[in-house]
């Protein structure tokens, strides 16, 4: 394995259930990823913005400029028809700072409580941000996946609030489908074809001024 850093990718986010997605999704690139937690004690950055862009962009300047290393990070979250689009930016926040996911599954359940089929549409939103220290170059790719919430928590692959999100399409939950189906058609995986192209291109010219 390449110790050069001009080869690292830095995923820039403490939450395994991405940063075990994002490895799969990023398998095959020539690079080694880097993980936050190397990086220790490291300043955790503030997540003030209002929407998904802005966060991710946060994300992923300040830890690119903190390590010095190329940085992708993910904000993503959950918007619910029937409550307006919350969570959304939210969705980590939603049961309190420090709450489980178990415990927002089931705010999220006891708020739509007696809604029909048809509020319990939603779309889960992933904007991934990329940014490159050396030229200080920010880009970022969003990724949508349709559905919606299901009455009670169902499986228990994934993260989050995969056990109440059915999407369109399937009868089952992120949770019990397998992950390879999550891993084509969610708000992530969609993101992240995107981003693909850009890393494909970035280590391509890296390798060439080698
Ligand atoms: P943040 O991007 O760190 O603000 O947190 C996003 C939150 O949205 C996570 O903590 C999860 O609760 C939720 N979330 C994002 N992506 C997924 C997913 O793929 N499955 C389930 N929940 C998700």
């Amino acid at each position: 394995m390449t110790t050069d850093p001009s080869r690292e990718l830095l995923l820039a986010t403490s939450n395994s259930g991405k940063v075990r997605e994002l490895t799969q999704l990023l398998e095959g690139l020539p690079l080694r990823l880097r993980e936050l937690s190397e990086f220790e004690p490291i300043q955790p950055v503030e997540e003030t913005g209002v929407t998904f862009d802005e966060n991710a962009s946060l994300k992923a300047t300040s830890y690119g400029r903190l390590t010095g290393l190329l940085t992708l990070a993910d904000d993503s979250g959950l918007e619910v028809e029937a409550l307006g689009g919350a969570p959304g930016v939210r969705s980590a926040r939603y049961a309190g700072v420090d709450a489980t996911d178990a415990q927002r599954v089931t705010r999220l359940l006891e708020e739509l409580k007696g809604v029909t089929d048809d509020g319990r549409g939603a779309r889960f939103v992933c904007v991934l941000a990329l940014f490159d220290p050396s030229v200080a170059k920010l880009r970022s790719f969003r990724g949508v996946c349709a559905g919606r919430i299901a009455t009670s928590a169902r499986g228990s692959r994934g993260f989050g609030y995969d056990p109440v999100f059915v999407p369109e399409g399937y009868d089952l939950s992120f949770a019990q489908l397998p992950s390879e189906i999550k891993q084509q058609i969610s708000h992530r995986a969609r993101a992240l074809s995107e981003a693909r192209d850009h890393l494909k291109l970035h280590f391509g010219n890296v390798a060439s001024r080698h």
